[in-house]
C-alpha cells in the first residue's frame, strides 16, 4: 500500500511507508501520549487555581474577540464505549434549571471581563446538545449571543447525534447564524452498533445531511471511531463506503480509548471483546488508504477533510490553530467555556469546571464561578505551547519564527532539539527545513509522538504517560 496522505501533487512524491514499515513505526511510536489540546496537559494543572484566579484573570484580560463553548452534560441513552463527561437522563425538566445555571455563569464571566468581546466562534458540545428542545436551544444561544455578540462571519458550530435531530432544530441553528455541524456516527455496522449500544440508520443520516446542506451547513463533519468491539476491517470498510456516499467535508476518525480508570460503561467490554492491536492497526491503515484514496486530506490528529473545506484551505495556508474544540480556521484571543467540565484558555491560564453536573450546578447556585482546577503558565509553558501549535497546526517548527516571537533562539531555549528528533528525522517522519524542521507526510500519523518531545512534564513525571491512551 503507498497511499499520499495530502493530494497537493507538490507533495506526492512523499508517501507514507508499506504496511510492514508502517506497522512497525507504529509499534515504535504508539506508547500513551496526550492529544494536546492544551500545554501543559490538564493533569499538570492545580486544584490550588481556584475562582478567584480565574476571576483576576478575566478582570486583566484584554482579548478582544473571544471563542466560546457551552458544554451540554446530558445524554437520554448511555453508549458502552463513552469515556465523555455526560449525565444519562430521561428527564428534559433538568433542561431549564440548567440554562438559567449557565445565563448565570455566562453573566458571571462577561461581568469580570468589564467590556464587551467579540464572538468569533461558538461552539456547542456534549453529552448530547440537541438533548435540549428546539426552544431550549434557541434560549441557550440567546444567553450567549446577549453578552458576546457574535461577529457576522463566526464561526458557529454544534455537535448532534443524529439519532435524535429534529429538522426543526436544525432549521433553527441555521437561522441563528450555525454553519458548521458534527454528527456522531461513530459505527454503521449493527454488529458493531449492538456492542455499544448506539443504533444509527444511515438513511436517517443521509436525510439529515440533505436537509443541513439545503439549510447552508458547511463544513460538516462526521466523528468516527476505529478499534471498537466486533469491528474488523471489511465491517469499517462497509461502514466507510455508506460514510463516503454522503461525503462529509470532514471527519474526524478517532481511535477507541479504553481508559476504564475514567469511564464505567467501558468496563462491559472485556480485553477479548475489543480488535487485537494488529487488528485494530490494519482497520486504521485501511480506513487512511479508502479516505486519502476518495480525495480527502490528512491534516493530522485523526482529522480529514476535502481540500475544498475551510480546514483544508487554512492548513495549506497555515492558517490552522487548535484549541479544546481541535482544529479550527476561526479563534478568538481567548476561550471561555461554560457548563460542566468546561475548560477556558486566556492568555497565560487555564481553568477548569466542577465536572460533574451536580457539583456544577451547587457552585453556581452559590453564586460563585465553578473553576476547581487551573494554571498560570510561565514562560516556558508559553513557549513550548508555541511549539507544540506550530507542529500540529503548521506542520513545522521554525528557528526564525520562535526567534522572532520569543527573542531567544530555539536550541539556545533547547539544547538537546537535534539530539532529540533524530530519531524522527531517521524514520523520515521530520525534515529539516531552514533551520527548524517540517512533519513529512507520513510524520502528519505521528504529531502526538512528536509533540511529546517538546513536553516537559512527561520528562519529569514517571507515571505520567500512564495517564493517556495510545496514541495511534
Ligand atoms: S457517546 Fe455521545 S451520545 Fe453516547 S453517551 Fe457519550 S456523550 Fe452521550
Amino acid at each position: 500500500m503507498q497511499v499520499d496522505l495530502r493530494t497537493d501533487p507538490a507533495e506526492l512524491g512523499n508517501k507514507i511507508p508499506e504496511p510492514s514499515r508502517l506497522r512497525e513505526l507504529i509499534h515504535r511510536y504508539s506508547g500513551p501520549g496526550p492529544r494536546y489540546t492544551s500545554y501543559p496537559t490538564v493533569p499538570e494543572w492545580s486544584a490550588e487555581f481556584g475562582p478567584e484566579d480565574y476571576r483576576r484573570a478575566l478582570a486583566a484580560c484584554d482579548a478582544r474577540s473571544v471563542s466560546l463553548y457551552v458544554h451540554v452534560p446530558f445524554c437520554e441513552r448511555l453508549c458502552s464505549f463513552c469515556a465523555c463527561n455526560r449525565m444519562i437522563t430521561q428527564d428534559h425538566e433538568i433542561a431549564g434549571p440548567f440554562l438559567d445555571r449557565i445565563e448565570r455563569e455566562v453573566a458571571q464571566v462577561a461581568d469580570a471581563l468589564g467590556s464587551e468581546r467579540a464572538q468569533v466562534q461558538l461552539a456547542i458540545g456534549g453529552g448530547s446538545p440537541n438533548f435540549l428542545r428546539t426552544h431550549e436551544l434557541d434560549r441557550l444561544i440567546r444567553i450567549v449571543d446577549a453578552r458576546f455578540p457574535p461577529e457576522a462571519d463566526a464561526e458557529r458550530s454544534i455537535e448532534l447525534d443524529p439519532r435524535r435531530t429534529q429538522e426543526e432544530q436544525l432549521e433553527l441553528l441555521m437561522a441563528r447564524g450555525f454553519n458548521r455541524v458534527s454528527f456522531g456516527v461513530q459505527d454503521l455496522d449493527e454488529k458493531v452498533q449492538q456492542a455499544i449500544n448506539r443504533h444509527s440508520r444511515p438513511e436517517r443520516l443521509a436525510a439529515l445531511m440533505d436537509r443541513a446542506r439545503k439549510l447552508g451547513a458547511k463544513g460538516i463533519n462526521f466523528d468516527l471511531i476505529y478499534g471498537l468491539p466486533e469491528q474488523n476491517v471489511a465491517s469499517f470498510q462497509e461502514t466507510l463506503r455508506k460514510v463516503l456516499e454522503l461525503r462529509p467535508d470532514r471527519i474526524a476518525l478517532y481511535g477507541y480509548a479504553h481508559v476504564t480508570w475514567i469511564s464505567k460503561a467501558q468496563r462491559s467490554f472485556e480485553k477479548k471483546d475489543l480488535p487485537t492491536p494488529d487488528l485494530r492497526l490494519a482497520i486504521f491503515a485501511a480506513a487512511i488508504e479508502r479516505l486519502c484514496g476518495e480525495g480527502y486530506r490528512y491534516l493530522g490528529m485523526d482529522h480529514f477533510a476535502l481540500p475544498e473545506d475551510s480546514l483544508a484551505i487554512a492548513a495549506d495556508e497555515e492558517r490552522l490553530t487548535r484549541n479544546f474544540m481541535g482544529y479550527t480556521v476561526a479563534t478568538g484571543d481567548a476561550l471561555l467555556a461554560f457548563g460542566p467540565s468546561g475548560i477556558s484558555e486566556l492568555d497565560r491560564e487555564y481553568a477548569q469546571s466542577e465536572k460533574d453536573p451536580e457539583a456544577w450546578a451547587e457552585r453556581i447556585d452559590q453564586g460563585g464561578l465553578p473553576i476547581v482546577r487551573g494554571l498560570t503558565l510561565s514562560d516556558d509553558d508559553v513557549e513550548r505551547r508555541w511549539l507544540i501549535r506550530k507542529l500540529l497546526c503548521a506542520g513545522r517548527i521554525s528557528d526564525d519564527d520562535f526567534a522572532k516571537t520569543f527573542g531567544v533562539a530555539l536550541r539556545e531555549r533547547i539544547p538537546g532539539l537535534d539530539r532529540e528528533l533524530g530519531g524522527f528525522v531517521a524514520d523520515g517522519l521530520l525534515e529539516a527545513d531552514d533551520g527548524g524542521y517540517r512533519v513529512t507526510p507520513a510524520g502528519r500519523l505521528f504529531l502526538r509522538p512528536l509533540a511529546m518531545t517538546f513536553d516537559a512534564y512527561l520528562k519529569t513525571s514517571e507515571d505520567a504517560p500512564r495517564r493517556y491512551s495510545a496514541t495511534v
